[in-house]
């Protein structure tokens, strides 16, 4: 229920974003993710006059301080064309998310602390929602473990097939400890396209931005993306940039950020 959600999210900086874009129609959430810089970098009356289309997202990694380069960014890009430096990078504050009662995190996965966080947040509203006990079916996959992955896949399938399963080592978005694979009890479909049309997913494709989550490889997206449509795999790029992508429509990174689209290595 939409406005239960918004009620757990009244002290959150989500609604907070939504409220203000609302409030401010000239301030586009843009100007939003400004204002959440404005402690260090801008007064209140600077974020007021702005215009939406004064903004260039180069503007905004430079108010927000966040990078698509860096491997330990919020917002890194990771994908066929961009592998991450260094290319065995190791988060340092990858924790086991505590989810909801019932299951959840069966394979003892680990994220980024923010990342687990948010989903613990998105877990308990999911089930408040009745869409189902989130699981966490896979989540920070180390270089060495990618190397296997890849290896057993190309293997099994080769080269070509092997690799539109599996990221060669260094190129995984599990790598950088804020995606996640997620399913939930007794829907089934894990890590299938089926999964799309479980209640799960279905709740997570609508409500995820307001915790921060991007479904980071939509429908029809493998051109920029360079993968198929993985209705399980979703990204943590914290509330702002979720915000902002949900209501602009834009939905792949790269098309974000302006960057080279990625369809293969
Ligand atoms: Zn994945």
């Amino acid at each position: 229920m939409p406005s239960l959600v918004f009620l757990r999210l009244s002290r959150s900086r989500a609604l907070r974003l939504f409220l203000v874009s609302i409030l401010l129609p000239s301030v586009s959430i843009f100007g939003v993710s400004l204002s959440s810089a404005q402690a260090t970098t801008n007064t209140k009356s600077e974020v007021a006059v702005i215009k939406p289309h004064q903004l260039k997202p180069q503007s905004i990694f430079s108010a927000m301080n966040l990078s698509t380069n860096k491997a330990d960014s919020t917002w890194v890009v990771v994908n066929k064309r961009r592998p991450l430096v260094p290319i065995n990078y190791v988060p340092k504050d990858l924790v086991l998310p505590k989810l909801v009662a019932g299951n959840t995190n069966p394979h003892g996965m680990r994220l980024r602390q923010d990342a687990a966080e948010a989903l613990t947040k998105m877990a308990v509203t999911m089930k408040s929602a009745k869409a189902g006990l989130l699981v966490l079916q896979s989540g920070y996959r180390s270089y060495a473990t990618q190397v296997y992955v890849h290896d057993h896949m190309v293997s099994k399938f080769g080269l070509s097939k092997g690799e539109s399963y599996a990221a060669r080592p260094g190129y995984s978005e599990h790598q950088t400890g804020l995606a996640g694979d997620l399913a939930a009890v007794g829907q089934g479909c894990i890590a299938l396209t089926c999964f799309a049309n479980t209640k799960a997913a279905i709740w997570l494709a609508a409500n995820s931005w307001q915790f921060g989550f991007i479904l980071r490889y939509p429908r029809f997206s493998h051109p920029v993306t360079g993968y198929d449509y993985e209705p399980w795999h979703f990204r943590f790029v914290g509330v702002h940039l979720a915000t902002k992508m949900h209501f602009s429509g834009v939905n792949t990174l790269e098309q974000e950020f302006g960057l080279p689209h990625a369809p293969s290595y």
